[in-house]
């Protein structure tokens, strides 16, 4: 197998390959990767604002793979019809969690969409970083 050519990679293609990449079979090529995306995010300002929000993004994709697996926010979304108190609820998926770029402390809150988008779920923000993110919920049909 050739070598992959990680210089000629995009922050976009080097997170993926990192997140997609045997660490214990290719351990060189892994600290590679990682020295590659260090190099591009120290020395390009606008590709370390594009790294953040990658992987703030993974962040939150992978948050609401959990959290449709959490019983417990599918009675949260039923409540939060007839109480506000609910809607304030943080669904147990979040605790604990910290922010992939910092280890910081994340704020939940609930969001629920503005005039043009429906989107409902949880708006993540890493006060740290400057960076934010919303992990949807999956709509019940
Ligand atoms: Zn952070």
């Amino acid at each position: 197998m050739n070598k992959p050519n990680y210089s000629a990679y995009t922050i976009e293609e080097l997170i993926e390959s990192k997140e997609s990449i045997n660490r214990d079979a290719w351990p060189e090529r892994f600290i590679e990767i990682e020295d590659r995306i260090q190099y591009l995010i120290k020395s390009s300002p606008a590709e370390k604002a594009k790294y953040n929000e990658l992987v703030f993004l993974n962040f939150c994709e992978s948050l609401r793979t959990d959290l449709s697996y959490a019983v417990d926010d599918d009675i949260l979304s039923i409540l939060r019809l007839f109480s506000k108190k609910a809607e304030a609820a943080i669904p147990s998926t979040f605790q604990g969690e910290v922010c992939p770029l910092c280890k910081g402390e994340l704020e939940v809150s609930y969001y629920s969409g503005s005039w043009f988008s429906f989107t409902r779920g949880w708006l993540l923000t890493c006060r740290n970083c400057n960076t934010e993110g919303i992990v949807e919920q999956y709509q019940h049909r």
